[in-house]
């Protein structure tokens, strides 16, 4: 017999909606989580976008969810997956510890994706940082520079506004990937300036801190260099997936693939979240995902006990 019914690994909405999910069908349910839970949505400075809830930090909403999968007798670990044997059962292997289940779903979620610049990872913590609403607070009547033209950019360059003198957006193309909403909201702030088509080419470095970036013009190839005191890299994310290479779920952008019902194709492994590969990557849809998730893995179990 198995440890637990359904092991999930990731503690993010899509992660902890598919643990409430399984114990409300009276599955007996395991939570692995390497880090902090919540996902990335405990960085956001406020989700506006929820249904039902009209406003409310991405902290506190995170908060509130792991509450209520406790609520459900939910059990956590935190520890950080190291391998999946598939079979029957799934072998499931942290850094501490070895756990069996018959049914796992993947909601492995995101990482940051990096310039690849040759000083980027040296200054991390001394003037590049991927969190605005982590870092911010540093930066506080300084001049930063924002990479990237999604969500995540635009929203990073609205929310440090509020505590920089000065905030460059730096976008590679001359479209913003992002929403209407947020470009209308960085349109009235005064402290926002646009540049754009360039990309980054190097990073400039005074006494071991970040002073300042050279930027390429994407069309062109004029170079120019802006100073900065800090650089909020908000160029998009990939799927946290090296543990689970042997499984042979990804497609090639490093996303799982899964059907309607969030099966993969492998027997017992479900996926969920901003790890799978789809178009929208948002709350709603993790929550929706993990729900999927939940029920199909249910009716797998179900299945096998028959
Ligand atoms: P994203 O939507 O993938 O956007 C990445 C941005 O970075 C794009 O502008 C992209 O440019 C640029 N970029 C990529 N690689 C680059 C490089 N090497 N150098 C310079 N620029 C580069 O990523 P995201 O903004 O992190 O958002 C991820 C997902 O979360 C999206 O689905 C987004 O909608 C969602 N999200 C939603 C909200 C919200 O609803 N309020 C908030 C945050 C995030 P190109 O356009 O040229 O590719």
């Amino acid at each position: 017999m198995a440890d637990y019914d359904i092991i999930v690994a990731g503690a993010g909405p899509a992660g902890l909606t598919s643990a409430i999910y399984s114990a409300r069908a009276g599955k007996k349910v395991l939570v692995i989580e390497k880090m902090n839970p919540g996902g990335q949505i405990v960085y956001a400075p406020l989700v506006e976008n929820y249904p039902g809830i009209p406003g409310m930090s991405g902290a506190d909403f995170a908060e509130a969810l792991v509450e209520q999968t406790l609520s459900f007798g939910v059990e956590f670990a935190y520890e950080e997956v190291f391998s999946v044997t598939p079979g029957n059962p799934i072998i499931v292997q942290t850094d501490l510890e070895e756990r069996t289940c018959d049914a796992l779903i993947l909601a492995i979620g995101t990482e940051h994706r990096k310039l690849g610049l040759d000083k980027e990872e040296d200054l991390i913590g001394a003037g590049i940082s991927y969190c605005a609403v982590c870092d911010g607070a540093f930066y506080s009547g300084k001049e930063v520079v924002v990479v990237g033209g999604g969500n995540t950019a635009l929203q990073d360059a609205v929310f440090l506004s509020d505590i920089c003198s000065r905030v460059t957006l730096v976008n590679r193309r001359e479209q913003l990937r992002g929403d209407k909403v947020l470009v209308q909201k960085i349109e009235q702030r005064q402290n926002i300036e646009f540049l754009y088509p360039y990309t980054v080419k190097d990073l400039e470095e005074t006494d071991g801190a970040v002073s300042g970036l050279v930027l390429e013009h994407s069309e062109t190839g004029e170079e120019k260099v802006v100073k900065a005191d800090g650089v909020f890299v908000a160029i998009g994310l990939k799927a946290c997936s090296e543990p689970f290479e042997n499984l042979g779920i990804f497609e090639e952008h490093g996303y799982i693939l899964s059907d309607t019902e969030k099966r993969t194709s492998v027997e017992g492994i479900f996926a969920a979240g901003d790890c799978c590969d789809k178009k929208v990557r948002q709350l709603t849809t993790a929550c929706g995902d993990g729900a999927s998730a939940a029920v199909a893995a249910c009716e797998y179990l179900d299945d096998l006990a028959v």
